[in-house]
């Protein structure tokens, strides 16, 4: 089936109402038949709802749709990008643990892997994602997990996708793309190779600013990469908190089970169903509207470059752009989605012009329909130290466009009038 077809249907069964929209299941907890039923469920004997905490119908519907658009095997929602992210690190990482992550990500990923999770005793080790062979001296036999941003938030650099997995699978470690940018309908990062993918599902998948959201899909056959593997012990020696259970010897996506049986079970973070119905709405139309977004972005983008006050504009889709090559090869028929920055001359000027615009509003988000200015130094990236935001690539007078869904050419006359 076509994209489109799969936004708006997959992952559902109507139910014997025959209801064409999505119920929205909103309840914490589900009657069993009885307590062997119960029982059953418990010990993985039978799958069913047990407790929203670990799944739910609605979000179900939304997990199946969204790995069935990334070409993923499962899919795990959770309340946020950020709970998402952490889960997919705590699924593989513990104290004494090492973890590989691009300097170019974004600001939360930051300080979660340079502060937060350093606090659990595991060390992240940083490279250029504009250079993956970085990668290879940072490896040793503890490290779990190297993840990086399709295109990051908010330099906007491409990922060579398949540079940074040839190297993961010289050393049989798992990879993991945060591709809340690229969206499953602009970039497959499984398709190249890539183990899991995160998203921010707050941003695109919902497209409206309307909810908090994260998910993470796995790819098809991880187990193989994870069986007998020495780096992933704890998937293939018995869980004594779930009786015995080896991940590596089920029948499942085993990744993803685990996230749901011991961390969602253990740390909670799981999404509303009301946030999951949202994002189904969201999929439905995702196709269409990341065609819309990619193209007003690049006019903009355009448009910027030959202003006089811009001194760089980063947007891949652009030819004169050094990532246009990258953008072609990993993003469907080159289109690099909504998110473009470029540089003026002063932190001073950058806030100035942001001010100056009507139609974009200030604020930190991205993959709204409404067009968003950000001025990442003093606002997303404001907890980076100076050499942190030099090194993800951050200067004082970047700005950062989530361009919307409004007419291209009045965007273009707002930020003409901006500008001065
Ligand atoms: N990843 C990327 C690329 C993001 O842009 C964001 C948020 O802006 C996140 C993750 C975190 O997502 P959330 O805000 O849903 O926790």
């Amino acid at each position: 089936m076509h994209e489109q077809t799969l936004a708006i249907h997959a992952g559902y069964e109507k139910d014997a109402m025959g209801t064409m929209a999505v119920p929205i299941y909103q309840t914490t907890a589900y009657e069993f038949r009885d307590t062997e039923h119960a029982a059953n469920l418990f010990a993985l004997k039978e799958l069913g709802n047990i407790y929203t905490r670990l799944m739910n119908p609605t979000t179900d519907v939304f997990e199946k749709r969204f790995a069935a658009l990334e070409g993923g095997v499962a899919a795990i929602g959770t309340a946020s990008g950020m709970a998402a992210i952490f889960y997919a690190i705590a699924n593989v990482a513990e104290a004494g643990d090492n973890i590989i992550v691009a300097k170019q990500v974004y600001g939360g990923t930051t300080t979660l892997t340079g502060h937060t999770i350093k606090r659990f005793g595991i060390e992240t080790r940083y490279f250029d994602v504009r250079n993956p062979s970085e990668i290879e001296a940072l490896v040793d036999d503890k490290t779990k997990i190297i993840i990086f941003e399709s295109i990051t938030n908010p330099s906007i650099d491409v990922a060579d996708i398949d540079a940074i997995v040839e190297i993961a699978q010289k050393h049989n470690i798992i990879t993991c793309v945060d591709n809340t940018v690229g969206t499953p309908v602009l970039c497959k990062p499984l398709a190249h190779g890539v183990d899991l993918t995160v998203h921010s599902t707050s941003k695109y998948t919902t497209g409206q600013g309307l909810a908090l959201g994260g998910i993470i899909v796995e790819r098809e056959n991880l187990v193989e990469k994870i069986k007998g593997n020495p780096r992933y012990e704890h998937f293939n020696t018995p869980d004594e908190s779930y009786h015995g259970l080896v991940y590596s010897d089920l029948p499942l996506p085993l990744f993803t089970l685990r996230v749901r049986l011991a961390l969602l079970r253990d740390l909670g973070g799981a999404p509303s169903p009301f946030n999951s119905w949202l994002h189904i709405q969201g999929l439905e139309t995702l196709p269409l509207r990341m065609k819309q977004h990619s193209s007003s972005a690049l006019a903009i983008a355009e448009f910027l470059e030959t202003h006089p006050k811009v001194k760089k504009v980063n947007y891949p889709g652009l030819k004169s752009s050094k990532q246009h090559a990258l953008a072609q090869k990993y993003f469907k028929e080159g289109m690099a989605s909504g998110l473009l920055s470029f540089e003026v001359e002063s932190k001073e000027e950058a806030q100035a012009m942001a001010d100056a615009t009507e139609i974009f509003s200030v604020v930190v988000n991205i993959g709204d329909s409404k067009s968003i200015i950000t001025h990442p130094a003093s606002t997303t990236h404001q907890q980076l130290s100076d050499r942190e935001l030099i090194e993800a690539g951050i200067p004082g007078g970047l700005v950062r466009l989530s361009v919307g869904l409004e007419d291209t050419q009045d965007l273009i006359e707002d930020l003409k009038k901006a500008l001065g």
